[in-house]
């Protein structure tokens, strides 16, 4: 059987003269003169390959190329564009438009055919796939139909693109992060509980499962579910070892919503790059899924994986330095190893050492109020204050986000207190200062120090962790010790 072309050119000498050469070859020509006809014809006569000019007035040959290879039904028949001009651009448009082979006009007949034949061998269209083009519904075939909806699609895809790509500014503020990434998501997914998670490549981390309720009150029952049926999924793909949950929005006080008893329907997506497991998301539906609201899943799956793979890749280059970047004092890594060892030491040679972790007071208000960045000058300057207050010998770290913390070797708590003290107050009466911004901030410090019923490491941590916690529900801007 003879290849079957169809032939699409505007000017009409030049449409007669390559038809004629072509059916001289042995090929079967079909012609058009224009693209919206060529999209139309595609389904009626089904070419083995699509010939056709670019330079053509109101559908021209990229927009045509680009209509057959958005649907399936059409994709797979092979494209050949022609033009006259022998331009870069031309060869870049007409590779974007998913077009198989682009071709200079000024090739001679015997040339061309020689192309389409080889064209064909490539990309062999079956019977199969001709009958199933042939018995498709007329309705959605206008070109016209068809370009609105790659346009619409075109302009979704960017803007999706585009608040994605926002959302990187924020890579070293996960919560805000988390909060501009649930509002993005909600604005397209019909979603009653949604969650994200970023896996961290450092072990000690905590790994934070951020939830989404939408302003509904969720019983804990119901959240622990989620966050049971979330990791395991994850834990397919790694061990995880620190997690916990955190409702991000969600009104509290009220009563429960009593709707929310079951979530029938739900799409857990481990976020993976390279093999390793760089985060998760998942949604929860009361009633089944409405996949058209998952009408471009795919494409918000692709942009998710770009950023959590720069955010992953952020905190592995954190975790594989030493110093923290905001700061420059020890990062939290170091602070476990440190810990460990200064623990272990003085298991074996016996001596005290003190621990103390400092968490600036209303610290989220401070961002708030002035911007993160003007909280990130705040924490760079309790840090350096921190610097000044202690020993050369003194251990200073930075715990988590706003979180510093102190290991004092040879010292007790008593010993201790008096530079706590000292910087505590220094903080207070610190004038903060930055383009012109003033405010004042304190510092809740909780102390302890290795007191000989401690087993382990983690066991200090959790006496200076509950005097903090102490010295928050006390009223703030305080040292509190832990006692015997
Ligand atoms: P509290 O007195 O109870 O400690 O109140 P708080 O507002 O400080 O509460 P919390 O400790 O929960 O909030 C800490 C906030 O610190 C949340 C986060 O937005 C902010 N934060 C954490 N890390 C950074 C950082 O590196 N830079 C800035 N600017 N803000 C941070
Ligand atoms: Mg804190
Ligand atoms: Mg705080």
């Amino acid at each position: 059987m003879a290849i079957k072309i169809l032939l699409v050119e505007d000017s009409e000498t030049q449409l007669k003269f390559l038809k004629e050469g072509l059916v001289e070859c042995g090929f079967e020509v079909e012609t058009s003169s224009n693209g919206a006809e060529a999209y139309k014809k595609v389904y009626t006569c089904t070419p083995d390959v699509v010939v056709s000019d670019i330079a053509m007035p109101a559908i021209d040959g990229y927009q045509l190329c680009r209509m057959l290879k958005n649907v399936e039904e059409t994709k797979k028949i092979p494209v050949i564009l022609l033009t006259v001009l022998d331009k870069k651009i031309d060869g870049f448009w007409g590779k974007k438009a998913g077009a198989q082979l682009f071709l200079s006009k000024s090739i001679d007949i015997k040339e061309l055919a020689a192309n389409i034949n080889a064209t064909v061998r490539r990309y062999p269209v079956t019977e199969e796939y001709k009958k199933a083009l042939l018995d498709k519904d007329e309705a959605n075939n206008s070109a016209q139909f068809r370009l609105n909806s790659i346009l619409n699609d075109l302009l979704m895809k960017s803007t999706f693109s585009n608040e994605f790509r926002n959302l990187s500014d924020f890579l070293n503020y996960e919560r805000i992060m988390v909060e501009k990434l649930f509002l993005l998501l909600s604005s397209f997914v019909e979603y009653h509980v949604a969650g994200v998670f970023f896996a961290s490549p450092d072990d000690f981390a905590e790994n934070i499962f951020y939830i989404d309720t939408l302003g509904r009150n969720l019983s804990k029952n119901l959240l622990s579910d989620v966050t049971y049926d979330f990791f395991r999924k994850m834990e397919e793909h790694r061990e995880i070892k620190n997690s916990k949950f955190e409702v991000v929005r969600m009104l509290l006080g009220k009563e429960l919503d009593s709707e929310f008893s079951d979530l029938t329907s739900k799409i857990i997506i481990p976020l993976i790059f390279d093999k390793k497991l760089i985060g998760g998301i998942c949604f929860y539906t009361k009633q089944d899924i409405d996949y058209s609201s998952f009408r471009y899943f795919d494409i918000m799956i692709s942009e998710l994986l770009a950023i959590f793979k720069m955010k992953y890749q952020y905190t592995e280059k954190e975790f594989m330095s030493v110093l923290d970047g905001l700061t420059g004092l020890y990062n939290r890594r170091q602070f476990e190893i440190g810990l460990e060892q200064e623990f272990n030491r003085t298991k074996r040679h016996p001596s005290d050492f003190s621990l103390a972790i400092l968490d600036i007071d209303f610290f989220k208000k401070v961002n708030d109020t002035y911007g993160h960045q003007y909280g990130d000058y705040v924490l760079k300057t309790v840090a350096t204050l921190m610097k000044q207050s202690f020993r050369k010998t003194d251990l200073l770290y930075r715990y988590g986000g706003e979180e510093l913390v102190i290991i004092m070797p040879e010292t007790n708590i008593e010993g201790a207190s008096i530079p706590v003290n000292r910087l505590r107050r220094m903080i207070e009466e610190y004038n903060f200062d930055y383009n012109g911004i003033k405010s004042k901030v304190t510092v809740s410090i909780g102390l302890t120090m290795n007191y000989s019923d401690f087993v382990n490491s983690a066991d200090i941590l959790k006496s200076a962790d509950e005097a903090l916690y102490k010295a928050k529900t006390d009223g703030r801007n305080r040292v509190v010790l832990h006692e015997q």
